[in-house]
Formats: C-alpha cells, structure tokens, sequence
C-alpha cells in the first residue's frame, strides 16, 4: 500500500491478531446460537462473533457504549457488518455470555445469524435528504418491530431473509437485489414555483437534469421559470436535486413500492434482481401499518412454502410468479408489467406455465 497522508490506514493494521495470523484460511463457520458464530481457521484457531441490531443512524454517545464493550471484551476490536450490525469478536469462549448481557444492557437484540433476518439496511429518509418520498428510520424501526421474532431467532426461516429500504429511486439503499425492499416513490409532477426559480436555478441546467425531457422553458419569453409535461414525467426528483425551486415531495401522493426475490450471492442460482410485487402503498406515518402487514404476510408465506435453503427468489421461481400472487393474496395489476423498451428480454417467452 502506497505511503500517503491519506486515505484509511491499512486495514491489516486494524483487525484483531488472530485474523491476521489465519488471514485467507478460515476454515469453516458453526451456527452456536442466535447472533453467535464459531469461524474456525486451518490452524485450529477459533473465534467467536456476537452480533447484534442496531438503528443505523446513531449518536456518538451510541458508539462509545459499543466500544466500551469491545474495550472489555474484544481488545478493542469493534466491526459493523455490510448491513449495520455490529459484531463483537472474541477468541474467548467464556466472553460469549457477559458480551450477550452487555448488549442486551444497552437494550439491543442479539441476533441476526443463519436463517433469520439480519438488520434492515436504509437510506436517510425524512431526516436527512431532500429527494426522500418516503422515511427510512421510522419505516424500518415499524418494520423490524414487526420482524423482531426472526431477528433473535425465535421465528426462523427457510434460508436467511435480507430486508432493504431506499427512500426515493435514487436507491442509495441497494434494494434492487435483496429478499424483500421497500422503494420510496413520488407520484406526482414537481410543483414549480415561478417566482422562486429565476433566482434559485439556471435554466440550461434544469432542462438538462431530466433523464426523459419532460422539462421546458416557460412559453411567457418573459417569464424565468420552465414547465413539466405531466405526460413525460417518471417523477424521478432528477429536477429538484438540480433546482431547488421545483419541489416534488407531497404528503398526499408519496408513498412506497415494494419489491420481491433479489439477491447478490452466487450460491446456487445467480444473482438476481428484485422484481415489483406492489406498485404503490400510501405513506402512513407514524406505524405504516399497511407496509408492515404485507411484508409480514410474505415473510410468513415464505416461511411456511419455502424449502430448505430456499432463498425468496429461488422459492418464486420454483412456485411461479402467478403462484406467488396467489399465495400472498397480492393483486396483480397492469403496473406490474415493464413497458421500458429493453423490457422484451425480462419476459418469459415460452409457452411453459407452472402451476
Ligand atoms: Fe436521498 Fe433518495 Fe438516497 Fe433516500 S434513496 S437518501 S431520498 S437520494
Ligand atoms: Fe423530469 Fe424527473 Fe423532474 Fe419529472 S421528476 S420533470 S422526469 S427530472
């Protein structure tokens, strides 16, 4: 690694010693209990991971009470997982139960590990960015309250369960390849605000924001402002992140998308991206009661139809998409069907139905 003042120092620098020492040759893992693992290295070095839940977004009085507890337990070794868990690590068997306690002290669930759903991971919502249609935060605290069970490992299911959610199609939350996510939508066109955008917004950069060409130059010469073909329009926000004057969040028409069967591992059937399973549910903060039922509803569908091993992608394919529909109780509608240009390749173009 090169020898600048910047950038993150080298990551072997950071891990604990027995990591670094089995760098590569790391055996095999065993499921011990909920939220524990035992990797075991060639050498026959073992070492214990704890994981638990966490909200993603934290203060920093949050994170000094996790390192205080990888201070006492871990050496001081603390890591997040690719979806915000935290894992303790400790080569120390009899560390397993006090590290348990000290977590659950702080009120955190232990869990997350083998056929269950581990953290959900999100976007900023409400809190923090402008284009959101939805929150993430409040969604998915409502959400996970409704998963905890599969979460500590009460509840298990056919194969582990990855949740996301993006607040807008933006889709900083990776939702196009997880088990089941939840997608921000607007369905409305920006509310353009004559007066404020001449002052605010460059005209040549506006038209030029939007993917679909929807936007053009007010047809009054005199007039600094532009106007939106509600026909073009996708309601992307591509506008408003552009030209602050044209505003395109709405309590009454924001809501969310939910999608279905994604995945990233190549474990035995490719990766696979999430198809649309519900096009639009209205907001209903503070609980989202509808979001939350529905996706319990498949969660429970999954859980009792799936086969071992089985990840929600791989149980569609074998059951059929109209077997899903019908399962779940989901209505099917003319918003499921892709009419995007390329969308002849994503079709079944056989004959062959399973029922
Ligand atoms: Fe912002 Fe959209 Fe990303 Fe959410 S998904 S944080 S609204 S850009
Ligand atoms: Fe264009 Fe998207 Fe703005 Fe609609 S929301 S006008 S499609 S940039």
């Amino acid at each position: 690694m090169a020898k600048t003042d910047i950038g993150p120092p080298n990551f072997r620098t950071l891990i604990p010693k027995v990591v670094e020492k089995n760098y590569g040759q790391w055996k095999y893992h065993e499921y011990v209990k909920p939220g524990v693992l035992k990797h075991v290295a060639e050498s026959g070095d073992a070492l214990y991971s704890i994981r638990c839940g966490s909200p993603k977004l934290v203060s920093t009085d949050f994170i000094r009470d996790l390192c205080d507890i990888a201070d006492k337990y871990c050496e001081g070794h603390l890591r997040f997982t690719s979806r915000y868990n935290p894992e303790f690590l400790t080569t120390k068997k009899e560390n397993i139960e006090p590290i348990i306690k000290a977590i659950n002290k702080l009120g955190l669930p232990v869990g997350g590990t083998g056929k269950v759903i581990s953290n959900m991971i999100h976007t900023q919502g409400w809190i923090h960015c402008h284009s959101a249609a939805t929150d993430a935060s409040g969604l998915v605290k409502a959400i996970m309250d409704e998963m905890y069970p599969y979460f500590i490992g009460e509840k298990t299911l056919p194969h582990k369960l990855k949740l996301s959610l993006a607040c807008c199609i933006n889709m900083c939350g990776a939702i196009h390849a997880t088990d089941l996510a939840v997608v921000g939508v607007h369905t409305h066109i920006p509310n353009v605000d004559d007066q404020k955008l001449g002052a605010l917004c460059e005209i040549p950069t506006t038209l030029a924001s939007c993917p679909t060409g929807a936007i053009r130059r007010h047809p009054d010469k005199d007039v600094k402002s532009v106007t939106v073909n509600a026909d073009k329009c996708m309601y992307c926000g591509n506008c408003y992140t552009v030209c602050p004057a044209m505003p395109i969040a709405s309590p009454e028409h924001d809501g969310v998308a939910i999608y279905a069967g994604g995945k990233c591992a190549n474990a035995r059937s490719a990766p696979k991206f999430s198809r649309l399973i519900i096009p639009y549910i209205p907001n209903n903060p503070p609980r989202w009661p509808e979001v939350t039922g529905v996706l319990k509803k498949i969660v429970e569908t999954y859980a009792e139809d799936g086969r071992p091993y089985e990840r929600v992608g791989e149980w569609i394919d074998r059951i059929g998409w109209e077997k899903f529909f019908d399962l779940t109780g989901l209505p099917f509608t003319e918003y499921h069907i892709d009419d995007f240009k390329y969308a002849r390749t994503t079709y079944r173009t056989t004959t062959q139905f399973k029922w």
